[in-house]
């Protein structure tokens, strides 16, 4: 089966001394040869520490931001350098969900007029299909037919967010990337979400690609899960694999740092020293070597590739090959 999406060795490296003396300016490497593709129906989810470059590859495949290297394919069709008009056709299935549902919805439309607006903007069809289709996505997405007059401030946040994502489903997404997007909302409220989130996948076989540092919501909604630290991937597995066993050190240290539902589960406890290192200068060898526990002379000299492990699973460690 053709991936909905696909991107190989997606790098993305921001220049930061502008100055035009400067013989080379440092780069921050915030995205750094990163490959993966996504199915139709399936949810990958990116995970990592602030900074780690998850949000920016959200970025560079919607092609808000251009790649440094790398290429981006939707439906098999290499888009990496189409021009602002060529992508237009493609930008109605690549849809957004944001984090702050809020400051994501204008605050100066009524919610009908802002979930139309993609209809507007993209497709020819009539003012009465349009009113037809956004009283359709209202109703898929659990909001009453009346909230249409409504305001966004009128609105709770779990309403918010099904607002922003009848707004993304308006044109018939293949795949939605949803950036931390239940990560504002009460934790009551966030089940709901994916729940829905979920529900819309199987019903119109959506791909997701889901960015969250939340380890608890990423085990509700993934089916793989991309571990991600300075740019690069280090772990890419089926999640029930990846939650069963870690296999990189970086993914155990996230998993033994997050909290555990059931008093009587233990998990090992890696405790990371130190912080993330600077993406202007990542070490070399291993970037994990400054605060991995099991670090040894190779690690501080060879990068470790992203290879086939056990369950199919791909992982970046020398202690895995
Ligand atoms: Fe740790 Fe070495 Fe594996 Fe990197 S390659 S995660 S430093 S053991």
């Amino acid at each position: 089966m053709t991936p909905v999406v696909e991107v190989a060795n997606l790098k993305k490296h921001f220049p930061l001394n502008s100055s035009l003396f400067a013989r080379h300016a440092a780069m921050v490497k915030a995205v750094d040869g990163v490959s993966f593709a996504i199915s139709p129906g399936e949810t990958l989810c990116l995970v990592g520490e602030s900074g780690c470059g998850k949000s920016t590859v959200g970025k560079l495949l919607l092609r808000l931001i251009e790649p440094t290297e790398g290429a981006i394919r939707l439906h098999g069709e290499d888009i990496t350098h189409l021009s602002v008009g060529d992508m237009r056709p493609h930008r109605k299935r690549m849809q957004m969900v944001f984090q702050d549902p809020y400051a994501s919805l204008n605050p100066r439309l009524a919610a009908g007029r802002i979930v139309s607006e993609p209809l507007e903007n993209y497709s020819d069809i009539s003012p009465k299909e349009r009113e037809t289709r956004v009283a359709e996505l209202f109703e898929k997405v659990g909001l009453r037919a009346d909230a249409m007059k409504r305001y966004p401030f009128e609105f709770s946040g779990g309403q918010r967010q099904r607002l922003g994502i009848a707004r993304a489903l308006a044109l018939n997404p293949a795949v939605i990337i949803a950036d931390e997007p239940v990560s504002a909302l009460d934790v009551s409220v966030q089940a709901q979400v994916l729940n829905l989130m979920m529900d819309l996948q199987e019903e119109l076989g959506l791909a997701y690609l889901f960015v969250s540092h939340d380890l608890a919501v990423v085990e509700h909604i993934g089916h793989r899960v991309a571990v991600m630290y300075l740019g690069k991937i280090v772990e890419l597995a089926a999640k029930e694999a990846l939650f069963e066993t870690p296999l990189h050190p970086y993914t155990q240290a996230l998993m033994a740092a997050a909290p555990i539902p059931d008093p009587h589960m233990t998990r090992q406890r890696i405790v990371l020293q130190g912080d993330v290192p600077s993406p202007i200068n990542p070490p070399p060898g291993c970037a994990f070597h400054t605060r991995c526990p099991f670090a040894f002379e190779r690690c501080r000299i060879e990068t470790p590739a992203l290879k086939p492990a056990a369950d199919g699973r791909h992982v970046a460690c020398h202690l895995v090959d």
